[in-house]
């Protein structure tokens, strides 16, 4: 890689560049990124060369390898400024026709929810099929919705619900849309990266994800990965002009890797480094294990400091858990206070946001460690077994 020599001085400066860190992030985006990945910005960038355009086809490249390992050739990859959100939008605006589409959601949670009022924002025509908050996505349900509606042209999924930490039939319910014959769209934005998945073989049409999530970056651009020829037909869609995901690849293709508008081009060379150290870690199967530990041993101390994950195991990612609040005893369990103890001692966590049950959440992605864990999990038995002295 040409930044090599950089981001190799700057392994160096680690140790100073940790100093400034006060707490790890367990939040599921942004994340606790490793030194190296944040140095990567520390000088500036030019945007307009060859040498950054190609960094950026490589970029393209990659992600693509890692989305449809079994037939990369099929799809291409579309990077979009903006937080995820921007992409997803993106991607509802542009793979939808302005005539005669109509969008299924599978909902259960925020993030679905958030893909239906983009559809009503942008007058598409579209369906929620939901689930609540606390159940997976149902196949034998989008059976039946997909039976009964013949207009449905396109089914959306959120992988991953970050809302609770809820791991979506992925395959099952791409076997149901496929089935049907109807485009497939995949908001795998807190999944990707950390959570083996091959769009070629499950024939998914479109996915999307962002920089700030399992790869490790840092937050400012979403990506999109497509099978080349769907969104080759998608020239005449669009809602928006900087959303516009058909004319922001078609300049990506044909001048060889620029944006239109102005790109970030730091967040990019921190992705880059990202990517080395994704490859470096043995590939999502490796960072797959990691987070599956780092959950574990969350779900462990958590456990024995008194909270219940609000999800059965069956159903959890390696991402987010969720935990319901301690039983009302003598003690009555603050989350501000409890937020800001744990904050003190290091470490940042999630507030809930679901209305079923009082919860937070405590992410396990990022640059983090299961001995990262076991510490988060110790101050928190101590945290409790002060409040239940005081
Ligand atoms: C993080 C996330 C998004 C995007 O959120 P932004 O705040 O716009 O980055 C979308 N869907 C899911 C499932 C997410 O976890």
């Amino acid at each position: 890689m040409s930044q090599q020599p950089a981001s190799a001085a700057v392994r160096q400066d680690d140790a100073a560049l940790s100093v400034q860190n006060p707490y790890l992030l367990l939040t599921p985006g942004p994340l606790s990124t490793t030194a190296s990945v944040k140095g990567a910005m520390l000088r500036d960038w030019c945007t307009w060369d060859k040498e950054y355009n190609a960094l950026v086809q490589s970029i393209r490249s990659r992600l693509t390898a890692l989305a449809a390992p079994s037939d990369p050739s099929r799809y291409t990859t579309v990077l979009m400024q903006g937080s995820g959100t921007f992409s997803v939008e993106a991607t509802i605006g542009t793979a939808l026709p302005r005539q005669g589409g109509k969008l299924a959601v599978l909902t259960n949670g925020a993030y679905g929810d958030r893909i239906v009022q983009i559809a009503e924002r942008l007058g598409i025509d579209h369906a929620a099929v939901a689930f609540g908050e606390v159940a997976q996505a149902d196949p034998r349900a989008l059976d039946a919705a997909l039976s009964a509606d013949p207009s449905i042209t396109h089914v959306a999924l959120v992988h991953c619900e970050t809302t609770t930490g809820i791991l979506n039939p992925l395959e099952e319910i791409a076997a149901v849309v496929k089935r049907h014959g109807r485009v497939f769209i995949v908001d795998a934005m807190s999944s990707f990266g950390g959570v083996p998945l091959d769009m070629a073989a499950l024939d998914i049409d479109w996915l999307i994800s962002s920089s700030n999530k399992c790869i490790q970056g840092v937050p400012g651009f979403g990506f999109v990965l497509v099978k080349r020829d769907v969104i080759e037909a998608c020239g005449d869609n669009a809602r928006s002009l900087s959303l516009d995901l058909y004319d922001q690849w078609l300049t990506m293709e044909q001048q060889g890797g620029k944006w239109r508008y102005t790109s970030p081009t730091h967040v990019v060379r921190a992705f880059d480094q990202a990517l080395i150290e994704l490859e470096e870690e043995g590939g999502i199967e490796a960072r797959h294990r990691r987070y599956t530990d780092n959950q574990r041993a969350l779900a462990a101390g958590m456990a024995q400091a008194g909270f219940a994950p609000l999800l059965p195991a069956s159903w959890q990612s390696p991402i987010i858990t969720a935990f319901r609040y301690p039983e009302q005893g003598e003690v009555e369990f603050d989350f501000a206070s409890f937020y800001g103890d744990l904050k003190s001692e290091g470490f940042v966590i999630y507030p809930g946001k679901i209305s079923a049950a009082d919860t937070f959440r405590i992410g396990s992605i990022g640059d983090v460690q299961p001995g990262d864990m076991v510490r988060l999990t110790e101050a928190v038995q101590r945290r409790m077994a002060e409040a239940g002295r005081a």
